[in-house]
């Protein structure tokens, strides 16, 4: 091969050159010139929801879920009780580690082809006043379906819940207006849709609720608040930051801009997914999900009926041309994802 394979996985995924050359220099963690690059890069990520009046952007080190786990332990006091919209597998995994953290844990559960409902979530709200906090993972990427995040946030805002937000796959893409929807964390990465390395993950918080965030967390490395003021304080990231993924992540969103920010990126992942799924129906694919529920980010086809299919070797068969995919995250039916 005289290139590298094209990762058609939600992330890590096939980088650009310039973001890979932005890796080729060691920056000081304490140093002025890498504060600088952190400054800037938490105001443009800010600028991608419009969020510089009302939010706060927390940068941790680690894969997304660590900073799912930061949020979820700033955010939530220790006898918040929080109900996870679910309807599939990172749903559950929001759930499993809020609990692990000791939070009192309910779950609206959902179909896996389908979008969670915000009328239930309603309803559910109007029976269940001890509920503090509800999860939403924005884009499902177990399956690839789009929840309704504008619904959700308008009801917990009703019933005065605060809304946690996982947007790891869609943070960049799908548009998300911090004027106008309402939440109090959201999370997101840097090697999904702003198409950085893996490495790091980012909170957006609410201005309205820092305070009370304060000696929340029960883990001193995943405390956001106390990440938030030192960086305050400093500049500077708490422990050793991952220089080279933050300096790769600063690189990718300038190209992000350069493209046209959240619009041409959506157009772009729009394109591709409907060559995709016309392609490989073309092929006899069928995709799991009604086009409707379907974000043009992930997309989960069906495994062929033949006797003969075997995802690994149909795997490794796309790999020795080039493409690298994605298994299946069900676990009724077989799949695979692109
Ligand atoms: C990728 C992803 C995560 C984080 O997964 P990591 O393996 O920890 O990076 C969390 N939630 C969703 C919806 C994701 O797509």
């Amino acid at each position: 091969m005289d290139r590298d394979r094209i990762l058609l996985t939600p992330g890590p995924l096939t980088t650009t050159l310039r973001t890979k050359l932005a890796m080729l220099k060691d920056w000081g963690s304490w140093d002025a010139d890498f504060n600088a690059v952190t400054a800037s890069l938490r105001s443009r990520l800010l600028d991608v929801v419009h969020g510089q009046q009302t939010h706060v952007v927390v940068p941790l080190q680690g894969s997304g879920t660590f900073s799912v786990e930061a949020a979820v332990a700033t955010v939530v006091p220790h006898d918040g009780h929080v109900l996870v919209l679910d309807n599939g597998a990172y749903c559950k995994r929001a759930a499993r580690l809020s609990q692990m953290m000791g939070r009192q844990v309910s779950v609206l559960a959902f179909g896996e082809d389908e979008a969670v409902s915000a009328a239930a979530l309603d309803e559910r709200l109007a029976t269940s006043p001890g509920i503090t906090h509800v999860i939403l993972i924005h884009c499902e990427t177990g399956t690839g379906v789009e929840n309704p995040l504008v619904e959700v946030a308008a009801v917990c805002e009703r019933h005065g819940k605060g809304l946690i937000v996982d947007a790891m796959s869609s943070f960049g893409a799908l548009p998300i207006d911090a004027r106008s929807v309402r939440f109090d964390a959201l999370i997101a990465a840097s090697g999904k849709c702003l198409e950085g390395v893996p490495g790091m993950g980012f909170v957006l918080l609410r201005q309205a609720i820092l305070d009370s965030c304060a000696g929340r967390s029960q883990s001193l490395a995943m405390d956001l608040h106390d990440q938030h003021v030192y960086m305050g304080k400093t500049g500077q990231w708490r422990f050793t930051p991952p220089t080279h993924v933050v300096a790769a992540l600063s690189e990718a969103v300038t190209q992000y801009v350069e493209e046209g920010g959240q619009p041409a990126r959506l157009a772009r992942y729009a394109d591709n997914c409907r060559t995709l799924i016309d392609g490989m129906a073309a092929l006899g694919f069928r995709p799991l999900l009604r086009a409707e529920l379907q974000a043009p980010i992930i997309v989960t086809f069906h495994a062929p009926a033949h006797p003969a299919y075997d995802f690994r070797r149909f795997y490794e068969g796309a790999k020795a041309r080039g493409f690298m995919l994605y298994p299946g995250k069900l676990t009724q039916v077989e799949t695979f994802r692109v």
